[in-house]
């Protein structure tokens, strides 16, 4: 392994072609506990561990690519946001950032509920022994088999999301001799994604049923008629990667305006108020996401006042973190593979893996960090770009960062915060297999999610 085998790359000092990016870190080496999870650290011959365990062991032993996922890490997250919000409020676990039935056992004996929003998701708690009555149903169409099995089960809640769903739950526990507990799914008009939110026009999606026009409260009369039904609440989810709470704020308002409303006019006080999830996590040094404990306070003091406001009982509370939790839990491992120095613009560095195990940054022009984990290295900075191996040009893993310029194939890099959205939205692109999740804990590394392998692949080609 060669470790000057390619030409120089563009240095900061004489290049800045257009990107995302800040000045290079004083020190690339330096690990940022915003955003690599606990118990990460670089040792002192200078491999980067998790768990106690170097990397280099954890490549030979799992491969590459792979995520390492910080089980210490999930279980304090996931405690922090259970006790921040105490007993007078739930928190589910949105399941679609990422969901195995190890994190199902670990969200279980946490104290945390679970979201789940298809039959996939609905049997993998199920099957780790989740207590249904601490799921959640979302999705804007279900099936009337999704429907049947969460009724059959006894989930907890089931989020209705339109006229159509109203009538096919009440049908369907009615035709199962039960009364199921529901909440509607409202459009408050305001969009949140990072630091902005946006209060006008963003009814114009398929989630929910708009406030505006008066259609969430035709849906609440609906709901309240049919008795396959208990309708417990209202539910609003804002969007994704949120930093401010003025979002929260509106909508809450809004919310507990219908609450208001429907007391109005049906003489009833819904006793539960589900604000969704949402909340923002450190990507790269530049996001300061704020503890679970802040957004505990800073929610329960928006509904409480809104609740007050309109003379109403305060309702029970639930939040909806999936990224929060498990997003800074995992890092992505790659082994370099070619190195490719464009004058004036910057270096690729290929990796073994891509957009087939990291898709936000093409689908959502997500911003990562990345670290030289399998050595330290004294070399300049390299504006470089991190791209996987698929055939398309946007297949981009890290659009902008530093590395040193000394990198070189076989050095292994990481990419931390690839907890949530990552393996959850994996894909076999190119039919290349899907990498694994190993869960690192107290110097034991064991397979939550096996990698996929070619005969996977060719046993659902059945020719
Ligand atoms: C996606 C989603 C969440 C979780 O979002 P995060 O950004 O992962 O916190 C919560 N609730 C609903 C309804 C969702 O669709």
């Amino acid at each position: 392994m060669s470790r000057s085998a390619h030409p120089a790359g563009p240095r900061h000092a004489d290049v800045l072609p257009e990107g995302h990016y800040s000045a290079p870190p004083a020190d690339l080496n330096a690990l940022d506990g915003k955003v690599w999870s606990q118990t990460v650290t670089r040792d002192a011959d200078g491999v980067v561990t998790v768990g106690g365990i170097p990397v280099t062991r954890l490549a030979e032993e799992f491969g590459t690519p792979a995520y390492f996922l910080d089980e210490a890490d999930f279980r304090a997250r996931a405690c922090a946001w259970r006790t921040a919000f105490g007993h007078d409020a739930d928190v589910f676990y949105a399941g679609k950032a990422f969901l195995s039935r190890a994190v199902v056992r670990w969200l279980h004996e946490e104290g945390l509920n679970l979201d789940v929003c298809s039959g996939g998701e609905l049997a993998t708690a199920l099957s780790a022994g989740m207590p249904a009555d601490r799921i959640a149903l979302h999705g804007n169409n279900k099936s009337t088999d999704e429907i049947r099995r969460a009724v059959e089960a006894g989930v907890g809640r089931i989020v209705l999301d339109s006229f159509q769903e109203i009538v096919r739950v009440a049908h369907i526990a009615r035709e199962l001799g039960k009364r199921q507990r529901v909440q509607i799914r409202v459009t408050v008009g305001v969009e949140a994604h990072t630091h902005e939110f946006i209060a006008t026009a963003h009814e114009d999606q398929k989630f929910g049923i708009p406030l505006a026009g008066g259609q969430a409260a035709e849906a609440v009369r609906r709901a309240l008629q049919l008795d396959g039904l208990e309708l417990i609440g209202i539910h609003s989810h804002i969007g994704s990667q949120i930093f401010d709470m003025s979002g929260f704020e509106v909508a809450a308002h809004r919310v507990v305006g219908l609450l208001k409303d429907i007391r109005d006019e049906h003489g009833v006080e819904l006793p539960e108020i589900d604000l969704g999830g949402g909340l923002g996590i450190a990507y790269t040094s530049d996001d300061d996401p704020r503890e679970p404990h802040e957004i505990a306070k800073a929610l329960t003091e928006i509904v409480t006042r809104e609740c007050e406001a309109a003379r109403l009982r305060t309702p029970r509370i639930s939040v909806e973190p999936g990224r929060a939790i498990v997003g800074p839990t995992a890092f992505t491992l790659y082994e370099v593979g070619t190195i490719k120095p464009l004058d004036g613009l910057r270096t690729y560095v290929s990796v073994d893996g891509g957009m087939s195990d990291n898709i936000r940054t093409a689908l959502y022009d997500a911003e990562y960090s990345v670290a030289l984990v399998s050595r330290t290295s004294e070399a300049e900075p390299m504006l470089a770009r991190v791209v996987g191996k698929h055939c398309e040009s946007g297949d981009i893993v890290v659009k902008d960062a530093f590395l040193p310029a000394d990198l070189a194939p076989g050095d292994l890099i990481a990419v931390p915060a690839t907890g949530a959205y990552c393996r959850s939205m994996a894909s076999n692109y190119n039919h290349v297999t899907r990498p694994p999740v190993v869960a690192v804990r107290d110097g034991e590394a064991r397979v939550i999610v096996r990698r996929e392998t070619e005969e996977d692949l060719l046993r659902l080609d059945v020719g």
